[in-house]
């Protein structure tokens, strides 16, 4: 599933993963994640009858999330460890590097930086890096020091720090 010129959607460590095929420098915005804007109503619809596409939501706002189903954001995957992150530009969920990304390499981000206070939702994590966490849970139970270069980076949007 080639998307773009820039990225296409191939076998992974953990099934499907966003793989660059062109190198990406700190900063530099990989692509746009596209979806259709839903609300946390229907996430939970979601998870009764299709859990994948459930998980598979980025946090959007207060009250929203964003549903990705058939676009590259549905096979964006977790780190802990990662090389990317979302930054919220207006209206726009935007994935950015941060981290030199190498072609070939896959791009990931941190899921727990779009879960806010009030997502009470896990995810058992296998990663494989060195400082993984094991379970997947809201910004909260993030380390400090974790937090700290996050927010540095930016990549914690203003609407996930004001659920606390
Ligand atoms: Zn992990």
């Amino acid at each position: 599933m080639p998307l773009s010129k820039t990225l296409a959607v191939r076998a992974v460590r953990n099934g499907q993963g966003i793989v660059a095929l062109k190198a990406f420098a700190p900063g530099a915005t990989i692509c746009r994640i596209k979806g259709r804007v839903v609300t946390g109503e229907q996430v939970w619809r979601y998870w009764d009858t299709d859990p994948r596409r459930g998980e598979n939501c980025f946090r959007y706002d207060a009250d929203h999330y964003l549903d990705p189903e058939g676009e590259i954001g549905a096979y964006a995957n977790h780190s802990c460890d990662p090389n990317a992150g979302i930054v919220k530009a207006g209206r726009r969920l935007l994935l950015k590097a941060i981290r030199p990304i190498p072609a070939g390499d896959e791009v990931t981000h941190d899921y727990s930086t779009l879960l806010g206070a009030d997502d009470v939702w896990k995810m058992t994590c296998n990663c494989g890096e060195a400082g993984c966490r094991k379970v997947v849970k809201n910004f909260k139970a993030l380390p400090a020091a974790v937090v700290r270069r996050y927010r540095r980076l930016g990549i914690i949007p203003e609407f996930i720090l004001a659920t606390v």
